[in-house]
This record gives structure tokens, sequence and C-alpha cells, in this order.
């Protein structure tokens, strides 16, 4: 599945596409920001979405 977050960089819309690692029991979310090139892999707990992911740090 694939959500539309801020891009934590520039803070235009960037496309993160998740993958559930049912091994680790996480989330691998893989962002791609077309604005200003970032992308990142992030990990996490399969019970918050991305974006609430990111904005607790
Ligand atoms: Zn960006």
């Amino acid at each position: 599945m694939s959500e539309k977050i801020a891009c934590p960089k520039c803070g235009s819309e960037a496309t993160a596409v998740s993958k559930r690692n049912p091994i680790r029991n996480a989330v691998q979310s893989t962002i791609v920001c077309r604005n200003c090139g970032f992308t990142s892999v992030r990990e996490h707990p399969p019970d918050v979405t991305l974006s609430e992911w990111l904005a607790k740090k």
C-alpha cells in the first residue's frame, strides 16, 4: 500500500510505499520525494501509520 506524507526534508508531498514484514512484525516504508530527491526507508510498528510515526520524532 502507499500513502502520501509530508517529506521529512522539504515538507512537500512525498510518497511512502509500505510493506509488511511478518517476521519482524513491523512495517517497512520506503519514502520517495519527487521534489527534493529525498529517499529513505523507515521501519515502524504496524499499529501506527507512517505519518503518525514520523510525527513522534
Ligand atoms: Zn522533499
